[in-house]
């Protein structure tokens, strides 16, 4: 019989490039806290590794300014604790009386980060980052954790994708709403945040074009879908989620960040870090876009997509 794997096995197995890379340049294994932070040529070693996983250079200076002042015992739960600290999600908390509530008495619960603020899920990304299968391995997730899903297939661009996500959408059971191909993915978003609306589905996850003819075209078209899904259904989407190859990482998230600018996202869902030593591009993710990392993906199995951890995903990065 085939041992089922867990969650912690895909994770460790998907991370394995870059815990490999870390291990071999950083020469962590074992080291004491004290001995090693007096030894400069180990922190330098260590600085070199995570450049290397593309941590970038301002977070590498916070982890290193952290590890030296840390009083943990050895190395690698000090460093454990930078890590977890620079991956956690910014605190978002509302600026003081901007609801009208004194500073005193603003709401301390926040929603579950994989728990989505509303019902409409606007998926963005560019072509080939895993954008439509993405959405499919969201949709059974939240199948399995008893919400009822719609799939938007308003990726109308892209020869194929309304048929991509059209085979997926029969396999889970889950109703696609399609548009003509090259038609208005406008309409389409509306068209099924109308039905979303009116047949009262938990989650509706719209797929979105990730290639026009010019950027520019591309952020109006989103932007234009974000306003439509609000004539649908006011307040919605209530997220917006952006799916990034890890693979691309530097450049992945120069474009995030134009994407950003035009439409704010909500979330980021990182793909493919089972295929990367560069899984160090989820902190720079977090710190320069302020926004929470809600899932990651380490294969193509539809197990391969869970929700992010960071203390988890910190574990499974540093595991001897
Ligand atoms: P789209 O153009 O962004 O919609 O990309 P697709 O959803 O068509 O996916 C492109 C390819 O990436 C497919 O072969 C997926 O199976 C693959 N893929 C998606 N996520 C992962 C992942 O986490 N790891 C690996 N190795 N492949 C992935």
């Amino acid at each position: 019989m085939v041992k089922h794997m867990t969650w912690a096995d895909r994770l460790r197995g998907g991370l394995q490039k870059t815990r490999a890379q870390l291990n071999q340049n950083a020469g962590f294994l074992g080291r004491d806290l004290r001995s090693y932070t007096r030894d400069e040529g180990a922190l330098e070693d260590l600085e070199m590794a995570l450049l290397a996983a593309d941590v970038g250079g301002p977070a590498t200076a916070d982890i290193l300014r952290s590890v030296q002042a840390s009083r943990r015992p050895d190395l690698l739960a000090a460093l454990s604790d930078a890590l977890i600290e620079q991956l956690e999600p910014p605190k978002q908390e509302p600026a003081a009386g901007s609801n009208g509530l004194t500073p005193w008495f603003q709401p301390r619960v926040k929603p579950s980060p994989v728990e989505p603020a509303g019902h409409v899920v606007m998926v963005i990304g560019v072509n080939g980052v895993g954008k439509t299968t993405t959405i499919a391995k969201l949709g059974q997730h939240y199948m399995e954790h008893g919400k009822s899903v719609m799939f938007g297939a308003g990726d109308t661009f892209r020869a194929a994708a309304g048929a991509q996500l059209e085979v997926w959408g029969n396999r889970l059971g889950v109703p696609v709403v399609q548009g003509k191909e090259g038609g208005d993915p406008a309409a389409v978003a509306f068209d099924a945040a109308d039905k979303r609306k009116a047949r009262g589905t938990d989650l509706l996850l719209v797929d979105t074009a990730g290639r026009l003819h010019n950027q520019t075209n591309l952020m109006q078209e989103l932007q234009k879908v974000h306003r439509v899904i609000g004539k649908a259904d006011a307040g919605e989407p209530a997220e917006v989620w952006m799916v990034l190859d890890a693979v691309t990482g530097q450049n992945g998230l120069q474009q995030a960040k134009k994407f950003n600018e035009a439409i704010a996202l909500t979330g980021v869902v990182v793909t493919k870090l089972d295929g990367t030593a560069k899984g160090g591009i989820l902190i720079p993710i977090v710190r320069e876009l302020g926004v929470p990392i809600k899932f990651i993906g380490v294969g193509e199995q539809a197990d391969d997509l869970q929700p992010f951890n960071a203390a988890e995903y910190v574990e499974a990065l540093l595991a001897q």
